[in-house]
């Protein structure tokens, strides 16, 4: 038998854009959280055939673009010490602190290797057993696991020569704090499918509920987004958005269930700083004091200094969905994806180099 929604699984981009077109009939203004939806609709153009009246709106979901510049100051402090081998991804080498970068310091000779994954991290720990190995974990709430994972994997077999820089940030509180501004006045949420590999759908599913919003989840191909854009609009149409839960669906393995576990084993939440957003309560994961030697901010004493950023940058309205990047002077001029100069051109899913890559010159 055909579900009644058969046919909007079966449809065309085409027929789903006349479908959207059809269905809006006021004002909608969504919030696009992650900066990898948002890159495939603009190299598909999809803004462009949207209805006048459905607005895009992009968010936080930019691990790389929401650090604030303190915070790479304290890898780069870290990475400078004697005998340090700092371990990062490669998005976060650019990413300008208030003086250096991690790449800045590279060249100045200190020790930084690209890794993948923490536990490549900890294989270097492994190869370089007189060294002390740093991993700098960036991430939302789908990264912790693999973290919290080597870490307990490090304790299990007393690697002493390896830490974690803990800046994993929850992106719940971070949407709380904006969905609380009237101006932006948000209605919808397309969350990516990433949502399905965390532990906590509960707080999305809270997030809907409380601010009344209209919620769809969505993987990262143009039929998939522009579903999910359907399925909000027709929620905001029915004035009944969050009665469903939108995460209902998604059933937890017994891989959540240990990731969970592991998640509470090593790491609790706490006030946190975000590049743009300001210091948001309970946005942030670090580590428990039973494996503080795992922590490399407890272990060399460093604190996360909140600075002024130094440089002209747009990036903390851009993320917090209040700019785009045409709204700031230096897009394309001064800061291109060959000279950047915020985090939202440096990193591959910030809003800036999406943008730069597939509208700038265009006609
Ligand atoms: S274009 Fe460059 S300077 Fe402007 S907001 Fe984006 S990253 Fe910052």
């Amino acid at each position: 038998m055909k579900s009644p929604e058969g046919h909007i699984e079966q449809a065309t981009p085409d027929l789903l854009v006349e479908e959207l077109q059809s269905l809006v009939d006021r004002p909608i203004r969504v919030m696009v959280v992650c900066g990898t939806q948002t890159r495939a609709m603009l190299k598909y153009g999809l803004e462009d055939l949207l209805p006048d009246n459905l607005e895009i709106v992009s968010g936080p979901g930019c691990s790389v673009c929401v650090m604030p510049a303190g915070h790479i100051d304290a890898f780069v402090k870290i990475g400078l010490q004697p005998d340090i081998i700092t371990a990062t991804c490669e998005d976060l080498l650019r990413v300008p602190g208030s003086r250096d970068s991690l790449e800045t310091i590279k060249k100045k000779g200190a020790l930084v290797e690209v890794v993948d994954a923490p536990m490549e991290a900890l294989d270097l720990a492994r190869k370089f057993p007189d060294k002390i190995v740093v991993f700098t974990a960036i991430g939302f709430e789908g990264a912790a696991p693999d973290v919290a994972e080597t870490i307990l994997e490090a304790a299990r077999e007393g690697i002493v020569n390896f830490c974690v820089i803990p800046s994993i940030r929850l992106l719940p509180p971070s949407l709380d704090n904006l969905l609380n501004d009237p101006e932006l006045n948000i209605r919808g949420l397309l969350c990516s499918a990433h949502v399905e590999a965390i532990t906590d759908t509960e707080a999305y599913a809270d997030l809907a509920r409380r601010h009344h919003l209209a919620c769809a989840v969505a993987g990262f191909g143009i039929p998939e987004i522009l579903r999910g854009l359907i399925s909000i609009v027709k929620q905001i149409r029915s004035g009944q958005p969050s009665r469903k839960n939108p995460f209902a669906g998604i059933t937890h393995s017994e891989e959540t269930a240990l990731n969970k576990k592991m998640l509470s084993e090593v790491f609790f939440a706490v006030e946190t700083d975000w590049r743009g957003l300001g210091s948001i309560e309970g946005s942030g994961f670090v580590i428990r004091d039973e494996l503080s030697i795992y922590d490399a901010i407890k272990r060399f004493n460093i604190r996360f200094v909140e600075r002024e950023e130094q440089i002209q940058c747009n990036c903390s309205e851009i993320i917090s969905g209040r700019g785009t990047p045409n709204d700031c002077p230096a897009f394309g001029i001064s800061c291109t994806s060959r000279h950047p100069i915020g985090p939202c051109m440096v990193a591959q899913e910030g809003i800036c180099a999406s943008y730069f890559r597939y509208t700038f010159g265009r006609l």
